[in-house]
């Protein structure tokens, strides 16, 4: 591969470890994010990023990540469809809570997902389930 065939971008984007919603850029060189730097002149965070923030591209790639949905069988985590994974859920929530209660069933939700997920989580956990059990990592 010569030089030329090279190629570096920096891509503007926001931080996904946390709500504080600092600026980055991504490092990306042939195609493959390689790190991150902070964006100088960002609103909310005016060029500083948390020790998270510099190392939050590390995952992308990572052989640890779940990528795929898993559910146990006889024990064992094994990979399969989001149908089926989805039903195994839906079922052992409503086994819960029609044999305990609603109150039996609690949802934890994630400074990583949107204010809308969050959102979406505590309105099915107020309006379907019918339980006032939320909670969020933020207060871990
Ligand atoms: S850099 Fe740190 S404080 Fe900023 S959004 Fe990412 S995790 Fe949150």
């Amino acid at each position: 591969m010569s030089e030329k065939d090279l190629s570096y971008e920096l891509i503007p984007s926001t931080c996904a470890y946390c709500g504080t919603g600092c600026g980055v850029l991504l490092e990306v060189m042939d195609g493959r994010l390689s790190g991150v730097l902070p964006q100088k002149d960002h609103p909310v965070s005016k060029g500083a990023l948390c020790l998270k923030g510099w190392s939050s591209h590390e995952f992308v790639y990572s052989p640890r990540r779940l990528d795929k949905p898993m559910i146990r069988k006889d024990g064992v985590p094994v990979e399969c469809e989001w149908e089926e994974a989805l039903k195994v859920v839906a079922e052992g929530l409503q086994k819960a809570r029609n044999e305990h209660g609603p109150d039996a069933v609690g949802f934890f939700t994630s400074a990583r997902c949107t204010n809308e997920e969050n959102y979406l989580l505590q309105k099915f956990a107020r309006a379907v389930i019918g339980t006032n059990n939320v909670d969020h990592c933020a207060r871990l």
